[in-house]
């Protein structure tokens, strides 16, 4: 990937124009997104990484998932195809070039099990600076979807009634609610730069002589994995800034660099400030066990918490199943029909009387599914 920029930096786009310079950048981000599969080299580090620690079952169940998760990156990718400029005005210096872009959609047919494709467009609209001889980007906006760039009401075309009734959707102020009129929406480049620091002095347990120590280890190995998708994406961070460089004005791409590394210090010191740690057990069987384990927040998400099944062989404790909480019952494992109904008197005909949650039989988290 790095060779590939490179050599699209060396090949010196021709910026010498708006025009030209918006041919050139929709090209080159084309390029840069065939050549990127993060889902792929993500997975990849995953299964390195649990390796040791989980089940060959989980293992078996984790490729299949995984493979979905690749196939589905690349039917989501879509392909550029070309452009038209349909409007080019001059803005206090600035050229704002209004364009139509025409892109692949792909979708699986499920009818016939085949893949098929479908040609679509989007309306786009570019503000270019001069800086020295180079046209660059300065903002980047996409056409509001749902009122299609008119800045009306969708729901009632503007007219602030529907039926001789006030409009519920904008409240009779007729402007789209999604735009609130302003049409077009800009592109932030900085949301979505996520960072961890880097996985140095980092060492997960590997004692898995008893469920404990091994639910310990497992938490470990969360944690690890982490630092280890961020190295990833850090790398295809730090090639979407060299493509910044290139194509949008220095104070973007500056501020885009600067939210990156902002994130990577929040990420070290939330690390830092929480560690993973096994907050229930109960050992279930002479072989088997469970844990609750605890996951510190991060530039990628929130606090969370999963539960592990845990299996016996020989000397060593697996991991053969990762649950997310139930989403139901928010990992309280009660009926949801229980819990609204005071009257205990009437038989819950969601639980049929069980007062367990019906999605995840009251356990409060639910199996990836074997
Ligand atoms: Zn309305
Ligand atoms: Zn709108
Ligand atoms: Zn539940
Ligand atoms: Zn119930």
């Amino acid at each position: 990937m790095l060779t590939l920029l490179a050599a699209l930096a060396l090949q010196d786009p021709d910026l010498s124009t708006p025009e030209r310079a918006l041919d050139a950048y929709l090209k080159a981000r084309d390029k840069f997104s065939a050549s990127t599969s993060i889902v792929a080299d993500t997975e990849r580090v995953v299964a390195e990484v649990e390796g040791p620690a989980v089940s060959d079952d989980l293992k078996t169940r984790r490729e299949k998932r995984r493979n979905e998760r690749v196939a589905l990156e690349h039917l989501q990718r879509q392909p550029y195809v070309a452009h038209l400029v349909e409007e080019a005005r001059e803005e206090g210096g600035r050229i704002v070039l209004t364009a139509r872009e025409f892109f692949v959609v792909r979708y699986l047919n499920r009818a016939t099990g085949r893949m098929g494709e479908e040609q679509k467009e989007r309306w786009r609209q570019f503000v270019f600076e001069k800086v020295g001889t180079r046209w660059l980007i300065q903002k980047e906006f996409d056409r509001c979807g749902p009122c299609g760039g008119k800045g009306r009401c969708p729901w009632c075309e503007g007219e602030g009634t529907v039926a001789d009734k006030p409009c519920p959707r904008c409240k009779s102020t007729k402007k789209c609610d999604t735009c609130v009129g302003a049409r077009w929406k800009e592109r932030s480049f900085e949301r979505g730069l996520t960072a961890l620091p880097s996985l140095e002095g980092f060492k997960a347990r590997a004692d898995r002589s008893g469920p404990r120590a091994a639910a310990e280890a497992f938490a470990d190995v969360l944690v690890e994995e982490q630092l280890r998708i961020a190295a990833v994406m850090g790398r295809m961070f730090d090639d979407v800034i060299r493509l910044m460089r290139t194509y949008f004005t220095p104070d973007v791409s500056r501020a885009a660099e600067l939210a990156l590394k902002k994130s990577a210090e929040e990420g070290a010191a939330s690390l830092k400030e929480h560690k993973p740690e096994v907050l229930e057990l109960k050992e279930e069987e002479e072989t088997r066990a469970s844990a609750v384990v605890s996951m510190p927040p991060s530039p990628f998400g929130p606090a969370s918490r999963c539960r592990l099944v845990l299996l016996r062989f020989g000397s060593s404790w697996l991991v053969d199943d990762v649950q997310p909480p139930c989403a139901s019952c928010g990992a309280k494992g009660a009926c949801a029909g229980c819990v609204a109904t005071k009257d205990q008197s009437i038989r819950c005909i969601r639980c049929g009387g069980s007062k367990k949650c019906r999605d995840c039989s009251g356990v409060g988290y639910r199996s990836e599914g074997k």
